[in-house]
C-alpha cells in the first residue's frame, strides 16, 4: 500500500493544500466561521435565496407532505408528483419539450455525455470548462479534445477533422472560475454546420441572466434547435439543490433509459424539489433581484477600474480578481479574511497552473454597507499599482 504522507506534504510545501473552514451560520451575505465575523462574498448564492422564507417554507410544508427522503430512484419508486411537476415547471421556464431532475450537476453532466456517446465518437470542451464538464467528457470513452478557451475558430477546425461518428460539444453558458460567458451564437452556428450535438451547462447563468432569468441561451436569443441539450443546476440562484437537463422529448427518454448516473442513485427528496418549485417562481417573478445584482456588479466595475484593481473581463457577477501564485492567493485572501471579507482563494487545478484567483461572487442579499465595506478592504489589501 503506498504511503500517503509524502503527496500531502507536497500540496502543502506547494501552496496546494485544500482545506475546509467550519461556517457556523445559514448560508446568506454575513457569516461566522471560526469564530470570526464575515461578510460573504464567495457563494453562488446569486439571488439570495439559500435561506429565503418562502423556499424555506416550502421545503418545511414538503416535510410534512412528503417526509424527509426520497427512499429509491427515480425508477424505482422515488420519482413522486413533487418532482414530476418541478420538472414541467423547469420545461416550461426555459421553453423545451422536456426537463429531466438530475440529483447532482456533476451527475447530470457524466449522465449526459455518457448516455449520447461511445468508443468512436467524439467530444470537445472548452478549456476552461467546469471539472464536471472534463470528467463527463473523459468518461464517456469518446475521443476528448480540448479547443483552446472560447475559440469558436480553433473547434471548427478540430470539428472539420473528425468524420466518422457522434460529435459532442460541451461548453460552460458562464464560465464558472472566470465569469465570461461563452460565444454561444458562434458555437451554434458552427455545430449546425459540422453537425455536431450543442451541450450548455448554464449552472451559473440561469437564473442570472435574461428576462425572468431564463440563463445564458436566452439572453443570446438562441432557440432549442440550435442548441439541443441544455443543463443547469439548482444550488446556484435557485438556491437549493440539484440540477437538470432540457431538451427534445427523445434526448430525455434516452437518459431515463440510458444515464446511469440517472439510473442508479437516490432521487432527491421531494420536499426539496417543493422548496425548488418556490425558488423557481422567485427566480421567475422577482426582476428586482437581478436589477440590483447587475448595479451591484457594474459598481464594483467602476471601483475596480479607478483603483486599478486587476479584474478579469467579466460582465457577470462572478469578478474574479487576478493574483497568479497560488501562494499570493492564499496570502491575500487570508489577509481579507482577517478584514472581515470571505473571498476564498482558487488554485490549481481547479484553474490552469499560474492563473490563481481571488473568486470575487455577488448576490442580490449584499446590501450597500457590505459593498462600502468590501471596497474599504480591497483598498487596504491590494494597494494602489501607481
Ligand atoms: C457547480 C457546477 C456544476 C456542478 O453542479 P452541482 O449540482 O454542484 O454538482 C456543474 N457545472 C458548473 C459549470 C458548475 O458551476
Amino acid at each position: 500500500m503506498k504511503n500517503l504522507e509524502p503527496e500531502l506534504a507536497a500540496r502543502q510545501a506547494n501552496h496546494l493544500y485544500r482545506s475546509r473552514r467550519i461556517n457556523d451560520t445559514p448560508q446568506g451575505p454575513e457569516c461566522v466561521i471560526d469564530g470570526q465575523s464575515l461578510i460573504n462574498f464567495c457563494s453562488n448564492d446569486y439571488l439570495g435565496l439559500a435561506n429565503h422564507p418562502a423556499v424555506n417554507a416550502s421545503f418545511r410544508k414538503g416535510i410534512n407532505r412528503w417526509g424527509s427522503g426520497s427512499g429509491a430512484a427515480h425508477l424505482v419508486n422515488g420519482h413522486t408528483a413533487a418532482h414530476h411537476a418541478l420538472e414541467e415547471e423547469l420545461a416550461d421556464f426555459i421553453g423545451r419539450e422536456r426537463a429531466l431532475l438530475f440529483s447532482t450537476g456533476y451527475m447530470a453532466n457524466l449522465g449526459v455525455a455518457t448516455a449520447l456517446l461511445e468508443r468512436g465518437d467524439a467530444v470537445f470542451e472548452d478549456r476552461l470548462n467546469h471539472a464536471s464538464l472534463l470528467d463527463a467528457g473523459l468518461l464517456s470513452r469518446a475521443r476528448f479534445q480540448r479547443y483552446r478557451h472560447t475559440d469558436v475558430g480553433d473547434l471548427e477546425e478540430k470539428l472539420s477533422s473528425r468524420v466518422e461518428g457522434e460529435k459532442l460539444v460541451l461548453t460552460d453558458g458562464v464560465f464558472s472560475m472566470d465569469g465570461d460567458i461563452a460565444p454561444l451564437t458562434a458555437l451554434a452556428e458552427t455545430c449546425q454546420k459540422q453537425q455536431a450535438w450543442l451541450m450548455v451547462d448554464d449552472a451559473h447563468g440561469l437564473g442570472v441572466l435574461a428576462e425572468k432569468g431564463r440563463g445564458s441561451l436566452a439572453q443570446a436569443n438562441l432557440t432549442a434547435e440550435q442548441v439541443p441539450i441544455l443543463m443547469a443546476t439548482l444550488g446556484k440562484a435557485f438556491g437549493t439543490f440539484g440540477a437538470f437537463v432540457a431538451g427534445s422529448e427523445a434526448l430525455i427518454e434516452t437518459l431515463i433509459q440510458k444515464a446511469r448516473s440517472y439510473i442508479y442513485t437516490t432521487a432527491i427528496p421531494a420536499a426539496l424539489a417543493e422548496a425548488t418549485r418556490t425558488g423557481l417562481q422567485v427566480v421567475r417573478n422577482e426582476d428586482w433581484r437581478r436589477t440590483y445584482l447587475f448595479e451591484l456588479v457594474a459598481r464594483f466595475k467602476q471601483f475596480a477600474g479607478e483603483t486599478g484593481l486587476p479584474v478579469m473581463p467579466s460582465d457577470t457577477p462572478i469578478q474574479p480578481i487576478q493574483v497568479g501564485s497560488a501562494e499570493q492567493a492564499l496570502a491575500i485572501s487570508q489577509a481579507l479574511f482577517d478584514e472581515g471579507i470571505l473571498i476564498t482563494a482558487i488554485r490549481p487545478p481547479t484553474v490552469p497552473e499560474g492563473s490563481a484567483r481571488l473568486r470575487l461572487t455577488f448576490s442580490a442579499s449584499h446590501t450597500e454597507k457590505h459593498l462600502q465595506q468590501l471596497f474599504t478592504v480591497l483598498e487596504k489589501c491590494f494597494p494602489s499599482p501607481a
